[in-house]
């Protein structure tokens, strides 16, 4: 999709920190790191959020934590544990309109999440 920042990075356009790349997801680091590890994983087609989710979509979403999981465990976190997030609009603290799912670990995460 023009314009959007996600998409920029599926095709290239702008560079990331990529660490998995899958047959319909891409997982590269965030830039502003939240956690000693912070992925973010993206359909490579363009979704805005998981308010666009629908059945049609379960595929998709099972690789997304497919590709997760690999990066729990290319990480070294997936025995420690670690917190999958997707923000959805505004309030959800959506910045990027491009599904993402943020995979964060490497320290304790507290709750609420604020
Ligand atoms: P959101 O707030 O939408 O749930 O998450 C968007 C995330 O994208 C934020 O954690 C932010 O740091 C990250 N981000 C924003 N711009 C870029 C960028 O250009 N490259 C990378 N790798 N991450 C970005
Ligand atoms: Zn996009």
């Amino acid at each position: 999709m023009a314009g959007c920042l996600f998409c920029q990075i599926v095709s290239g356009d702008i560079e990331a920190a990529v660490v998995h790349q899958g047959e319909s997801t891409l997982a590269f680091r965030d830039i502003n790191p939240q956690a000693p590890v912070h992925v973010l994983v993206i359909p490579t087609e363009h979704l805005t959020n998981a308010g666009e989710l629908t059945r049609d979509h379960a595929d998709l979403l099972a690789e997304m934590v497919a590709t997760a999981q690999w990066v729990a465990a290319a990480e070294g976190i997936d025995q420690s544990g670690y917190r999958l997030v997707m923000n959805v609009g505004a309030d959800g603290g959506q910045t990027v309109g491009h599904l993402h799912l943020h995979v964060l670990g490497g320290r304790p995460m507290t709750w609420p999440p604020g």
